[in-house]
């Protein structure tokens, strides 16, 4: 067995291939996403309410997501998913989303 240490090269980190989708209006606050979220990528937006009368869900550190789909999987209203980021795209800039529907990665880009 070779005692010659071998240099060590990071792995590149993961692209992400989807964009996070959370459509504000479905989202009642129960927090599922929140809390199962392993990266701490989503919060409250207590600066507004929806119309039900909730703070929606938005995202805190969009970076930080890995597109592990847990959100998507746990939330019971279906207001949060991940969705193809050329699809997305198209329709966030012909302006198609339902109304309160917000693309955070896009919505960085634009800042
Ligand atoms: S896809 Fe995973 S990392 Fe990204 S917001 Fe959802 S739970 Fe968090
Ligand atoms: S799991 Fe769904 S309904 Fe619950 S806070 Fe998250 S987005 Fe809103």
């Amino acid at each position: 067995m070779s005692t010659v240490r071998k240099p060590i090269t990071p792995k590149p980190a993961r692209l992400r291939e989807k964009v996070l989708v959370i459509l504000q209006e479905q989202c009642k606050q129960c927090g599922l996403c929140i809390e199962f979220c392993p990266k701490k990528v989503l919060c409250f937006d207590t600066s507004k309410y929806n119309r039900k009368g909730y703070h929606p869900v938005t995202a805190c550190d969009i970076d930080a997501c890995v597109n592990c789909e847990f959100c998507e999987r746990i939330c019971p209203d279906m207001a949060i998913f991940l969705a193809d980021k050329d699809e997305a795209k198209k329709a966030y800039d012909a302006g198609t989303m339902e109304e309160n529907t917000i693309i955070p990665e896009f919505e960085e880009e634009v800042k």
